[in-house]
């Protein structure tokens, strides 16, 4: 298929040879994507070729341990864009190396973040984000799950739930409210106190476990930045990695349209290849062009987002809903012009139908974010 990324956006240089590891990574680990993507634990084929590619370490800074000097956006983009393209799996298992550890590389003690982020970039250690609850979700404001200071020690109590790596992770960073407000500590598994669980899976599955913190106890020193910080270092991760869920959202699609271009060129229906049926054709050249849309967009704001992270996170959020939204669209009609091979279960358009889906929830539901652009919109537009 045409490569049309390098006519509408000109990676850097840098860029395009992360491109190609990602894409490298991800052919060499196609034989394992599969049975990755049904499983409810980390995969530790996917994760030894991950550590083996020095991917991980792109989420993590140059200080730590890390591939740039700052966690660069677009270079998160441009991973995730090739890896989910071949398997959720391991695009789950690399973003999460970053989004479950930023309130650390931002709010950690020089002592707490040496300890881990090194580990985090060589994939020694899996991080996570607890902001869920049973009773939480959209809206962080009635968290539950409570900090409190006790003897030089943070105790924590709460339960989290939906948490991506919970039950494998070596660390979670996890908000709770105290007197400053919403607080974010971050908590070692092996705390006395902090139990898992896996009580719920989802229709393409992930690595997804409940956290139990049930008077867990941890040095003062894990507290992530200052008491009351907690959303702040929550808002900070989203504008850094928001972005990169519509990267992983073109990779689905364009992984999508390659399989129904294949598909249908292949086969043919009353006389012709199936493509060169109008309504066919008309569906795969719509899902090209949204596709691209979505790319050429997608590369913008992420590019903006690694100079001003804070200040572009409403183009983030823009991104994301258009590249989520189209991954949605595109990968229903790739379905539907395979016919009924497009159904067919453990085939691969049938794993990228299933793994578009979340991808319009996790990291803020299109609604919540079309909802915090209308407030700016309005806001803007009346100045
Ligand atoms: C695969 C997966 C991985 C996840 N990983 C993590 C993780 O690692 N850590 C973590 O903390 N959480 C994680 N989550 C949870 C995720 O963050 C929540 O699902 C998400 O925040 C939405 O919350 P909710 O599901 O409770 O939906 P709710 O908040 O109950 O909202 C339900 C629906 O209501 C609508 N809605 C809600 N608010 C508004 C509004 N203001 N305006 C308009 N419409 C609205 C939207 O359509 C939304 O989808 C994960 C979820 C999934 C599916």
């Amino acid at each position: 298929m045409t490569r049309t990324d390098e006519i509408l956006f000109e990676l850097p240089e840098r860029h395009v040879r992360l491109r190609e590891e990602a894409a490298a990574l991800a052919a060499s680990v196609a034989h394992l994507a599969a049975e990755a993507d049904e499983a409810d634990a980390i995969d530790p084929g996917m994760r030894a070729a991950l550590a083996a590619s020095g991917l991980a370490a792109v989420c993590v800074p140059a200080a730590y341990g890390g591939r740039y000097e700052h966690v660069d956006s677009l270079a998160v983009a441009v991973v995730r864009e090739q890896l989910a393209a071949e398997s959720a799996h391991l695009d789950s298992l690399f973003a999460m190396q970053g989004i479950g550890s930023y309130a650390l590389t931002r709010g950690g003690t020089p002592e707490v973040r040496e300890r881990w982020l090194p580990r985090v970039a060589a994939l020694d250690a899996i991080a996570a984000l607890g902001l869920t609850e049973p009773g939480i979700g959209s809206d962080l404001r009635g968290t539950a799950t409570t900090i409190t200071e006790d003897g030089g020690e943070l105790v924590i109590d709460g339960h989290k739930s939906f948490i991506t790596n919970g039950g494998d992770a070596d660390f979670y960073c996890v908000l709770g409210k105290e007197d400053a407000g919403l607080s974010m500590v971050l908590v070692p598994a092996d705390a006395p106190g902090l139990t898992t669980g896996r009580p719920h899976q989802i229709i393409a599955p992930h690595v997804l476990g409940d956290v139990v913190l049930d008077g867990v106890r941890v040095p003062r020193s894990h507290r992530l930045g200052e008491p009351g910080a907690g959303m702040r270092l929550g808002l900070a991760t989203l504008a850094t990695f928001r972005v990169s869920v519509a990267a992983a959202a073109v990779g689905t699609a364009q992984a999508a349209l390659r399989e129904a271009v294949a598909h249908t060129t292949g086969r043919e229906q009353f006389g012709r290849p199936l493509i060169q049926l109008g309504a066919v054709a008309g569906q795969l050249a719509r899902s090209w062009t949204e596709i691209e849309a979505a790319r050429a967009f997608t590369y913008r704001a992420a590019a903006a987002a690694s100079r001003d992270p804070l200040g572009s996170l409403h183009l983030s959020s823009m991104a994301k809903v258009a590249a989520t939204e189209t991954a949605g669209r595109v990968v229903d009609r790739c379905v539907q012009v395979m016919g009924r091979f497009g159904l067919v279960r453990g085939s691969k358009i049938e794993r990228l139908y299933r793994a578009a889906r979340p991808m319009r929830i996790y990291e803020g539901a299109t609604e919540v974010i079309l909802d915090s652009l209308a407030r700016k919109l309005a806001k803007e537009l009346s100045v």
